[in-house]
């Protein structure tokens, strides 16, 4: 038999070679039991915050089974938001809930998909980098997975990491990233954790929690190799003690390392919850780790849960978007940054925030009057790319702006905000962006110089002006008295811009630009002056990537405070 043919019958006889060490680091991996969509990454976000409030440094990582390298090839309505980091990396919108539930800016280190797992090994192979060796899933692949983790952790210098594997158990794309994980726990195991977040449903015609679906996760992350530390009891309801025991009994888990988390209202709810059974103690227990001396880190988390069950008033915002049907669903998910970024923004003025969902398209084509908008408090066109509901969206604006409703645009909503300024204040008919009508007589977003060539050679991946840049804001103008300070930092992801030639001309009929790059060229806010109307105020970035419960988007608040206010329906 040739070598080739005996590797090929043993593929995993292997035994995997680590090339690099932990330093003390503590690490907890997250996987999913029974089914997705059981709030896997609100688990995981949560495990970080309890952590970090009992003192320790925290960097939460996603791991995603996908072959994308990252997600910004992919449509909202498919993968739901991409999220963007300061770095510029294109992300699951788990990250999103990571640093918000962390209120710190993590890393392109703390993000990977098998894409980018891949896509390394390949390109090492190409170039001679395993010195002429057979490249296999195991090791090669696998220790480039464990490599990340390492390097997530050396780059965040934290204590401590929680790694979210993306998919179920079960699932042919996560299995190498868990091989890795059970490799670690190997070398180290005093120092590597398993959750499971499991499943327990009660049938609706028994009426009974029941276990059976969890207990058969457990045997088959065994089967990996893997025995879960702890397991998070997602339900309807609470689980009680005498199924903790059962499925303690039969999967080997002490009772009191299965937490129950039953559907509750608010996902910020969640660590609390998981306090109830005690889990920050039983992670520390099993980490063999000592609390610092802080008293109650949740403290200021208590806080902000108490302001969302005190809101009085109500914030009734109108989202005008895009991305919202799949199927018989309305799915918002894709706006899942904007969403939250309004809510601590009404929580912070007292308000219970309302959202409502209206299709750009309906506008268009007149199924929905504008007049409907009048009863909203305020109008948000959010981010977007090509040309569906384009014209629905230009109604919408005019309508906000002429009836002096207070409308806030995301990236897309403030170069539409331009478009229509153009369009009907300048009397410049057919102005537009680009993007939309490449000859349009009146290109007032243009395509960015450095993008041009990106496009004509396909090179879409990665490719857009992505991640955090500075701009400098204009004194007495709504954005700089909103942040209070005249430097900002803040992500973007987009392809055009506001075409320099025009600024001039429309800064002439009364549109400000108060926020641009420190060059002046690019410009990054655009507003009417509160004299001629509430707040009508687009951003070229996205303010709500930098939205967090602790420390809400200034932007944000001011446009909730204006809307709540609402001296447009107290002038009608
Ligand atoms: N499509 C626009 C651009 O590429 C806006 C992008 C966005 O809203 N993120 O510039």
């Amino acid at each position: 038999m040739s070598r080739q043919v005996w590797r090929d019958c043993f593929p995993l006889v292997t035994i995997p070679a680590l090339d690099f060490t932990m330093k003390n680091h503590k690490y907890i991996f997250v996987i999913g039991g029974v089914m997705s969509g059981v709030g896997k990454g609100i688990a995981t976000s949560s495990i970080g915050a309890l952590l970090q409030a009992k003192g320790f440094t925290v960097n939460l990582m996603k791991v995603d089974p996908y072959l994308n390298v990252d997600a910004g090839t992919m449509n909202p309505t498919e993968h739901g938001e991409v999220f963007v980091l300061d770095s510029g990396l294109e992300t699951d919108q788990d990250m999103g809930n990571y640093e918000r539930f962390l209120n710190r800016d993590l890393a392109s280190d703390d993000y990977m998909t098998s894409g980018m797992v891949y896509k390394h090994v390949i390109d090492k192979e190409r170039a001679l980098g395993y010195k002429g060796k057979f490249v296999e899933a195991i090791p090669h692949v696998t220790n480039e997975i464990s490599r990340r983790f390492v390097r997530a952790a050396e780059v965040s210098k934290s204590d401590i990491s929680v790694i979210e594997i993306g998919g179920t158990i079960g699932d042919y794309q996560n299995i190498l990233f868990i091989e890795a994980a059970r490799v670690l726990k190997l070398k180290n195991p005093g120092d590597v954790l398993f959750f499971l977040v499991s499943y327990l449903p009660v049938p609706g015609t028994i009426g009974e929690m029941k276990t059976r679906p969890t207990q058969n996760a457990v045997r088959m992350l065994n089967s990996y190799g893997v025995q879960p530390d702890v397991i998070i009891a997602r339900g309807p309801v609470a689980l009680d003690q005498k199924r903790k025991e059962k499925i303690g009994f039969s999967c080997s888990i002490p009772a009191n390392q299965i937490i129950s988390a039953p559907d509750i209202e608010s996902v910020y709810d969640v660590p609390l919850n998981f306090e109830k059974d005690g889990l920050s103690q039983i992670m520390l227990r099993l980490l063999s780790l000592k609390q610092s001396s802080r008293k109650d880190g949740l403290l200021t988390w208590k806080k902000f849960v108490h302001s969302v069950r005190s809101a009085k008033k109500t914030a009734h915002i109108a989202i005008v978007g895009k991305y919202f049907d799949t199927g018989d669903f309305v799915l918002s998910d894709a706006y899942i940054s904007v969403i939250e970024a309004v809510k601590y923004a009404a929580y912070t003025v007292g308000a219970i925030p309302k959202l409502a969902w209206l299709n750009a398209k309906d506008f268009e084509n007149g199924s929905t009057s504008v007049e409907e908008l009048k009863q909203y408090d305020g109008i948000i066109v959010p981010g977007g790319f090509g040309e569906t509901g384009i014209e629905g969206k230009l109604k919408v604006i005019q309508y906000a702006r002429e009836n002096k409703i207070p409308y806030f645009g995301l990236c897309y909503g403030m170069q539409l905000a331009v478009v229509e300024y153009a369009r009907n204040v300048l009397g410049l008919k057919d102005a537009n962006t680009t993007e939309i009508n490449p000859k349009t007589p009146h290109p007032v977003i243009d395509i960015m110089p450095e993008q041009k060539k990106h496009m004509a050679d396909g090179n879409y991946g990665a490719t857009m002006r992505l991640g955090a840049y500075p701009a400098n804001l204009k004194e007495g103008t709504i954005a700089r008295f909103a942040y209070g300070k005249p430097k900002i930092s803040e992500r973007h992801r987009h392809r055009y811009e506001v075409n320099p030639q025009y600024v001039k001309k429309i800064e002439k009929e009364g549109l400000v630009f108060s926020g641009t790059s420190p060059n002046g060229v690019l410009m990054e806010i655009a507003e009417l002056p509160r004299e001629i109307h509430p707040f009508f105020l687009g951003t070229q970035f996205h303010p709500e990537f930098k939205a967090r419960p602790l420390s809400p988007h200034p932007l944000f608040v001011e446009f909730v405070k204006v809307a709540v206010e609402g001296s447009h329906k107290a002038t009608e």
